[in-house]
């Protein structure tokens, strides 16, 4: 019994490390854009099999219809994929408003999908670390390929791993920030009139590098990452008086 599922977590690791490797051959943060995917697939499976949902809608009814930044994904969602029942929204909102007029005033609740993206987070962190401990071959496939781990997820990686690899990534991370640097002056070096050659498509796109290492990617931890801090502070606070 142990053996199997010893082997399903063993299964289940290497295709985390794989979809890792494929988040990172592709431009941006690699947790950032994986966190970014869960978030639309978890928004369109809300609105697909989840509208009526008795469990869902108890937590929906929390934050009155999610965060700001949930509920305007929502929304693009909606508007960006005609086949989606206008019907859905059309329900969970009405009923979001009920509940409001119904309370006589709102209340800013944690938003079910920020706890779960957070979790997520965290979980894949956790899961990069041991893909790079177990599998250093990945931090060369990072230093090849042209994702940037941005700010955020560098340092809670940092956090992760050992001394030996630590150093290795730091390395490597320097690289690619010196490599943004020098495309983002190209590509101003050249729009002077007195040089003929044309920039790059690197060098077009490094000030969008730039945020992306900077700020990460239109992701909630990035976007509600106060809000999310105010909470930990919070749930610390809580934890000291119930001791
Ligand atoms: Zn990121
Ligand atoms: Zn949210």
């Amino acid at each position: 019994m142990f053996g199997i599922g010893r082997q399903k977590r063993k299964k289940e690791k290497h295709a985390i490390c794989y979809e890792i490797l494929d988040a990172m051959r592709k431009t941006g943060c690699p947790i950032c854009n994986i966190l970014k995917r869960l978030e639309e697939d978890s928004i369109k499976y809300m609105l697909y099999a989840q509208v009526n949902d008795p469990l869902v809608r108890r937590k929906l009814r929390e934050s009155l219809g999610l965060c700001p930044f949930h509920a305007w994904l929502l929304a693009d969602i909606v508007r960006g994929n005609p086949e989606i029942d206008l019907l859905g929204p059309s329900i969970i909102y009405e009923d979001m408003l009920r509940t409001y007029l119904e309370k006589n005033g709102g209340y800013d609740g944690e938003c079910f999908l920020c706890r779960k993206t957070w979790e997520f987070e965290r979980i894949y962190i956790e899961e990069m670390a041991s893909c790079i401990t177990i599998d250093n071959r990945l931090l060369d496939e990072y230093r090849k390929n042209k994702s940037i781990l941005c700010r955020r997820h560098y340092e809670m990686l940092l956090n992760n791993i050992d001394e030996r690899l630590r150093g290795k990534l730091t390395t490597i991370q320097r690289e690619k920030l010196r490599k943004i640097l020098d495309n983002l002056s190209e590509y101003i070096r050249k729009q002077d009139y007195r040089v003929k050659e044309n920039p790059s498509y690197e060098e077009a796109r490094a000030w969008l590098d730039a945020i992306i290492f900077l700020k990460g990617e239109k992701i909630s931890p990035n976007i509600n990452w106060f809000k999310l801090e105010l909470n930990r502070k919070r749930q610390r606070t809580r934890h000291l008086f119930s001791v």
